[in-house]
């Protein structure tokens, strides 16, 4: 019988509700209880591939193609499993689904309602991710927060669940804010009070209530929030701000909140195994050597589009025992100004992924100072036609080339829409999305780094490297590193006399593990760690982590 945990935010917005139900993954996992992680969204979009990241921040690649909300990438970071579609469920989504079963006849008769049609149609998502994985737990994060108008079928529908599945197999958790009131000097619990109301409004009693803060909780608080919210003084966890993500599952454990789980579900778990995890924390708070890596992108006023290439970065430096100082450098400034004021530190430059045109003249100025300095560069998909447009222009000196993308009219359009996208005119879902496997050519530095020539990545592009202009480029000294399997697509790009400027077509930034970071990301800061710049810092003793 699979047991569901339901996570509720309360307070504010970004209360960090994705990182705490992905680290009641990492302390259920460690116990030897297998979950799988689901995240609600309540917005209409059927996915968010159709929006603007300052909307919502990354969108995450699963394995199958499925576009979703980047939750996903912690879950698969701190639970250390590839997800699927069933794992991100939006009310674009289910509302599609019952209107095409209405038209279909499905409910003949009937007027469809919230209760019970959207209500089943969500419940019925909860029910298939169990039904697929057969895991012990499924732990299923509600976006938004509690009160929103949008978010109240999914809260009927979690709280519909507990007649379904059994009192005893469904625990709630609601993750509340508490403000610091410097004239007081005190926390304040009043709005989770009424958070929690809220919840009960609709029938919900939370089990467990985390609280997040700016400031250690005193015993008096928590008492206080037991009192008012009808928990148990020790299910209510304090969570105060920590100086890594991944210290949460720790604080987390050491708050009881593993224990308290598992006994509340009921559930036969082994005695937890943190040891890893904990290494990890240790290592990652050890002061270590920065290594400047200039990240040059459209987005940079807002990080959270970059979640994973920023994680990637840092379980790469914390492999070769460096820390990472990300210098974040708008591609648009780049276009107006001189690149060396702003890259004249830069151990490493990274181009990340990326839709139209704004910016990219200062993305091809940086990869262009990449290849002309010898800096070690990581170009990854919009990073790798960057790359290519720079080469075709300035090596080749092909007049104006570029991406059909951002010039349809360009005479050399060494970037030109996927063949099978010419006739896709449809926006949603439609990209050449998730895993296609790809060949590496033995030796290139790609190869080197995976230490294996067939390799399978997450994608997400229409456009890819023009073909008719391939001999030139390889003549020129542009390295094909890496081609499909039918040699039909060109998905690495390289360079023979440079360091190392290495670009992929794929994102392997979702494929990084704290641990375990991804072998294109781990030779790239190899390499950038040597690379000595002005204002780099001098090397620190080396840490014992390991
Ligand atoms: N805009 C480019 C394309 O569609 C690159 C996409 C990306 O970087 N994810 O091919």
């Amino acid at each position: 019988m699979t047991k569901y945990i339901f996570v509720t935010g309360g307070v504010v917005s970004s209360v960090g509700k994705g990182i705490t139900a992905a680290s009641i993954g990492t302390l259920l996992k460690s116990r030897n209880v297998s979950v799988a992680p689901q995240k609600l969204d309540p917005y209409l979009n059927v996915d968010p591939g159709t929006m603007s990241p300052y909307q919502h921040g990354e969108v995450f690649v699963t394995r199958d193609g499925a576009e979703t909300d980047l939750d996903l990438g912690n879950y698969e970071r701190f639970i250390d499993i590839n997800l699927t579609c069933e794992s991100n469920v939006t009310s674009g989504q289910i509302y599609s689904a019952v209107i095409s079963k209405e038209r279909r006849g499905d409910f003949l008769g009937g007027t469809i309602q919230v209760v019970p049609h959207v209500t089943t149609e969500i419940k019925e998502r909860f029910k298939k991710l169990a039904e697929k994985t057969k895991t012990d737990v499924i732990i299923i994060e509600v976006g938004g927060t509690v009160g929103d108008i949008e978010g109240q079928p999914f809260l009927e529908a979690i709280r519909q669940m507990r007649k379904d599945a059994g009192r005893e197999n469904v625990l709630y958790i609601h993750v509340t804010y508490l403000p610091y009131l410097s004239t007081s000097k005190e926390l304040k619990t009043k709005p989770t009070q009424h958070s929690v109301n809220e919840l009960r409004r609709i029938g919900i009693q939370p089990d467990i209530i985390i609280c997040r803060s700016e400031q250690p909780i005193a015993e008096g608080t928590r008492n206080k929030i037991s009192l008012f919210c009808d928990v148990e003084p020790q299910a209510v966890i304090p969570l105060p701000n920590v100086s890594t993500i991944y210290e949460v599952p720790l604080t987390l454990e050491e708050e009881g909140l593993g224990k308290l789980v598992v006994d509340k579900l009921n559930i036969q778990a082994a005695e937890p195994d943190l040891g890893q995890w904990r290494k990890l924390v240790a290592h990652l708070k050890t002061p270590r050597e920065k290594i400047n890596i200039a990240l040059v992108g459209k987005y940079v006023d807002l990080q959270d589009s970059y979640f994973s290439v920023r994680e990637a970065l840092h379980h790469a430096a914390l492999y070769h025992d460096r820390d990472i100082n990300i210098q974040w450098i708008s591609s648009e400034l780049l276009e107006k100004e001189d690149p060396e004021p702003h890259l004249r530190t830069a151990q490493g430059i990274i181009v990340p992924g990326g839709f139209g045109i704004r910016g990219i003249e200062g993305m091809i100025k940086a990869a262009r100072y990449a290849r002309e300095n010898n800096i070690p560069y990581l170009g990854l998909c919009l990073g790798m036609q960057v790359m290519v447009i720079e080469f075709a222009r300035h090596v080749l000196g092909t007049d104006g080339a570029n991406s059909t993308e951002f010039d349809a009219a360009t005479p050399n359009p060494v970037i030109d829409l996927l063949a099978k996208q010419k006739q896709i005119t449809a926006k949603g879902g439609t990209m050449r999305l998730g895993d296609y496997p790809c060949e590496l050519r033995a030796g290139c530095r790609a190869a080197e780094a995976y230490g294996q020539t067939l390799v399978q990545e997450r994608h997400r592009h229409r456009y890819e490297f023009n073909n008719e202009f391939r001999s030139q480029l390889e003549k020129a000294g542009l390295v094909c590193g890496g081609v499909s399997p039918d040699g039909s697509l060109v998905e690495v790009c390289e360079l023979k006399d440079h360091p190392w400027m290495v670009s992929c077509q794929f994102h392997p930034e979702f494929g990084s593990r704290p641990g375990r970071p991804h072998p294109l990301f781990r030779d790239y800061i190899g390499v950038a760690k040597t690379v000595l710049r002005e204002g780099a810092q001098p090397p620190l003793p080396l840490s014992n982590g390991s």
